[in-house]
């Protein structure tokens, strides 16, 4: 009997087997695939996952491995448009991940299986899900190869076409656009300039291509709108290349991956069924505008993790995991429409081309810039309480910035106090007594004071926080409680 049986091991599964084996939580994760895939795919990790990652361990080896610069050179056709070259931002205090960073995806999860086999777990390759049962008491789920596991709970992050999504019988509600595919390739292209960063075409006609340089590697990885009839193969990449760009001189070699891409907006309405939970792309599919798809897998599972292991404890009771779908299926919801209307968005015609220079590189810019700031929010989930007058720039629901700290005369920062599987209590001013032992509790204090030493003033700006205020942040960085009473985060932690 193992406690959870994750099938699949794509960012998703990865990042929640990572999560659940440091908290000491039996798990296996199985995967259909015989050996690790190799495309690119998602491409873009936001600020939000890389605290994620960083709360188990990986980020700076996906900062070492990756490229937050984010440039970009539009054309349309033949001509050059403009250069997009935001410089990265600077690290603040209360966000040390401020950019975007770029890197293929099968690059992320080789970092997440390294990671997860620090912890002492490895990814079961080969062995995929063929059927479940799922009961009141666990999950009996069968494995290739004929193996029967038990598990207490089970996990679908078996990606789009989830078995475990169609065997539940879930509606799996939105559109497909059987018309709107698009190629996607990582190829070597010879005669493009990797310095300008992604190059992106537009087409008067409307067809795009994408490509964009693999970071610390010779490739680039292709991405082009195929119109009816089209293969995707190496030759409809040289045609793209050709026909999109009006370059004769860029040549396309050695695939190391194709794929084709169909339009798909769709999303379950329940992402838990009794003992059996769904995340990532089982859950939610839509287009890869906005860059959303694995970055949404990933705080899935990290959303999922800590209420999981709390409950396998017995240190939660299992109604917990229902704020797991309330909390994720409205951010889900949120980026279907905000990829859609990307998806849709239409290039003017080539009369007001002067004008689109303008408006289109501002239009850009303003996206990139928001899409460093994406920290969704659970402000009305049911696991948030913000019951303090005090004015602050954070609320209950948010994401609890970082800020500089000392502890015992070491000078360090919050997200090192966080990191790991408890809660966090900081108490402004005064001890909150909190003797319960998932929380590590500290009193807040300014320079010259014993306890946790607000050095820059950060805490206490970013809290609004008076003497008595205790801020009681979740295993996932989440505030969960802000509270001016003492009696409150006892209270809190006993509801859960
Ligand atoms: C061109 C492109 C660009 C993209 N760009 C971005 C981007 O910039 N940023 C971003 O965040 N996302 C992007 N995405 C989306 C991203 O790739 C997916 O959202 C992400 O892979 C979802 O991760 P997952 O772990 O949920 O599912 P998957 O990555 O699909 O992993 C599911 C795994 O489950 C396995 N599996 C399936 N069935 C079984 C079974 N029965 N038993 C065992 N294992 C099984 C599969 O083999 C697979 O390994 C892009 C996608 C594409 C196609």
């Amino acid at each position: 009997m193992t406690d959870v049986l994750i099938v699949g091991a794509g960012p998703t599964g990865l990042t929640l087997a990572c999560d659940l084996t440091r908290r000491g939580i039996a798990c296996r994760i199985v995967e259909q695939a015989a050996a690790p895939a190799a495309g690119s795919r998602g491409f873009t990790l936001k600020p939000r996952s890389l605290e994620a990652l960083d709360d188990l361990g990986v980020a700076d080896r996906i900062l070492a491995a990756g490229d937050v610069r984010g440039w970009l050179r539009f054309h349309l056709g033949a001509d050059r448009l403009f250069d997009l070259r935001l410089p990265p931002a600077a690290a603040a205090p209360s966000r040390p991940y401020p950019n975007t960073v770029g890197l293929p995806q099968w690059r992320t999860e080789s970092i997440l299986r390294d990671r997860l086999a620090e912890l002492g777990g490895k990814v079961e390759f080969g062995r995929g899900l063929t059927g479940f049962d799922a009961g009141d008491e666990g999950v009996t789920a069968t494995l290739e190869g004929g193996e029967r596991v038990r598990a207490r709970y089970l996990v679908a992050a078996d990606g789009g076409r989830s078995l475990v999504r169609r065997t539940l019988g879930l509606p799996f509600t939105g559109s497909t656009a059987e018309d709107m595919r698009a190629l996607i390739a990582d190829v070597r292209i010879d005669g493009l300039d990797r310095d300008s960063g992604t190059h992106l075409w537009v087409t008067a006609d409307g067809h795009m291509l994408a490509a964009r340089p693999i970071p610390h590697a010779d490739t680039w990885q292709v991405v082009t709108s195929l119109e009816p009839g089209q293969e995707g193969d190496l030759d409809t990449v040289r045609r793209a290349l050709a026909g999109r760009t009006g370059r004769a001189d860029l040549q396309a070699s050695d695939p190391a991956w194709l794929s084709i891409w169909r339009y798909n907006l769709r999303m379950v309405e329940h992402y838990r069924v009794g003992r059996v939970l769904l995340a990532g792309d089982a859950a939610h599919v839509h287009s890869p505008f906005g860059g959303h798809g694995m970055n949404t897998g990933i705080q899935d599972a990290y959303n999922l993790g800590w209420k999981l292991a709390l409950v396998v404890q017995g240190a939660a009771r299992a109604e917990l995991l229902d704020t797991y779908e309330a909390e994720r299926l409205p951010v889900a919801r949120e980026i279907l429409a905000d990829s859609d209307r990307l998806m849709k968005g239409r290039v003017p015609p080539r009369a007001i081309r002067p004008v689109l220079r303008l408006i289109l590189k501002s239009v850009m810019a303003r996206r990139q810039r928001r899409t460093r700031n994406d920290h969704p929010v659970y402000r009305t989930g049911p696991l948030t309480r913000h019951l303090t007058g005090r004015r602050g720039r954070v609320r209950a629901g948010d994401v609890a910035p970082d800020a500089p700290v000392m502890l015992d005369g070491r000078q360090t920062r919050l997200f090192e106090l966080l990191r790991g599987p408890h809660f966090t209590a900081l108490t402004f001013g005064a001890d909150a007594g909190l003797t319960d032992p998932r929380v590590r509790a500290y009193t807040v204090v300014r320079q010259g004071q014993a306890g946790l030493v607000d050095t820059t003033g950060h805490l206490h700006r970013m809290y609004g926080g008076r003497k008595g205020t205790t801020v009681l942040i979740r295993p996932d960085g989440y505030i969960g409680l802000m509270a001016d009473t003492p009696a409150e985060p006892a209270d809190y932690l006993k509801r859960l």
